[in-house]
């Protein structure tokens, strides 16, 4: 897949499936506009692969309003940013659920919103890659605000689907599984824990960022023109198991 002389908005691109992405972007032609939070990974994001990097707190409404319209304009969107703090259900505060859903889905709605009207104004054709999770299908022990911030986040993808087709503009869905990444070492450390979960998996291991970015880039390409409103496990078989 070629993406020649196309420009891409990746949230979340400073560390994990983000960066792979932008980097495989990169490889295969793309201008890459990124948006993350940490000053560190902007810088390098800069100087290693020449991308356009801001700086946002993406739990800041206004802020990832301002930060998308500075990004745009641009042909693709991929909403990968994401974040989980993990607490048992009966101790799931307020805070940490309305961060992880300002963060999780409200951030990729705003995001989205911006992205689809500067492409509707112009009556250009875009596709829109949300990034949500095995977690939106099951219920994961301490992982309530998660699930459920990226069960609204399908809910979104899906109105997107139906709402932004009709202008060229298609939303897909993208469920990794445990992918080898720093989030996946804050929720995945416990050997007793990921054994459990990798006994489920049948093709016998953890995704590697690279495994979920090359869906995102089949969902955001030409040879994808007819798949919209999907959401698509890349769990080696954790949804059958
Ligand atoms: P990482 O934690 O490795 O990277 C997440 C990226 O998102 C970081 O660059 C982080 O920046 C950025 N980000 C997080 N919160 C904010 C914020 N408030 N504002 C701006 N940027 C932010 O995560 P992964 O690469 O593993 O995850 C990518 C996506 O894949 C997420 O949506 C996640 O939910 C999903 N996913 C991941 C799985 C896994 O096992 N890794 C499994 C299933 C789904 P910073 O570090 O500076 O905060």
């Amino acid at each position: 897949m070629e993406f020649k002389g196309k420009t891409v908005i990746v949230t979340g691109a400073g560390k994990g499936i983000g960066r792979e992405l932008v980097r495989m972007l990169i490889e295969r032609g793309a201008q890459v506009v990124a948006l993350t939070r940490s000053a560190a990974d902007v810088e390098a994001l800069q100087q290693e692969s020449g991308c356009r990097a801001i700086q946002v707190d993406l739990a800041d409404a206004d802020a990832t309003r301002e930060a998308v319209i500075a990004a745009l304009p641009a042909d693709f969107l991929v909403n990968c940013a994401g974040t989980t703090e993990l607490q048992p259900f009966l101790d799931t505060t307020v805070e940490a659920f309305d961060r992880l859903v300002a963060v999780n889905t409200r951030a990729p709605m705003i995001v989205a919103q911006e992205y689809a009207r500067s492409l509707i104004k112009v009556g250009r054709k875009g596709a829109i890659v949300n990034v949500s999770s095995v977690a939106s299908f099951v219920g994961i022990p301490d992982h309530a605000a998660y699930c459920a911030s990226k069960g609204g986040l399908d809910g979104l993808t899906r109105v997107m689907a139906k709402e932004l087709a009709p202008h060229g503009i298609r939303a897909n869905g993208v469920h990794p599984t445990v992918t080898l990444t720093p989030m996946a070492v804050k929720a995945w450390s416990d050997p007793e824990k990921a054994a459990g979960m990798m006994k489920r998996i049948p093709v016998g291991r953890f995704a590697e960022p690279a495994d979920i970015a090359e869906v995102v880039l089949f969902l955001l390409s030409d040879q994808a023109a007819m798949v919209n409103g999907i959401s698509m496990p890349v769990d080696g078989g954790y949804m059958i198991a």
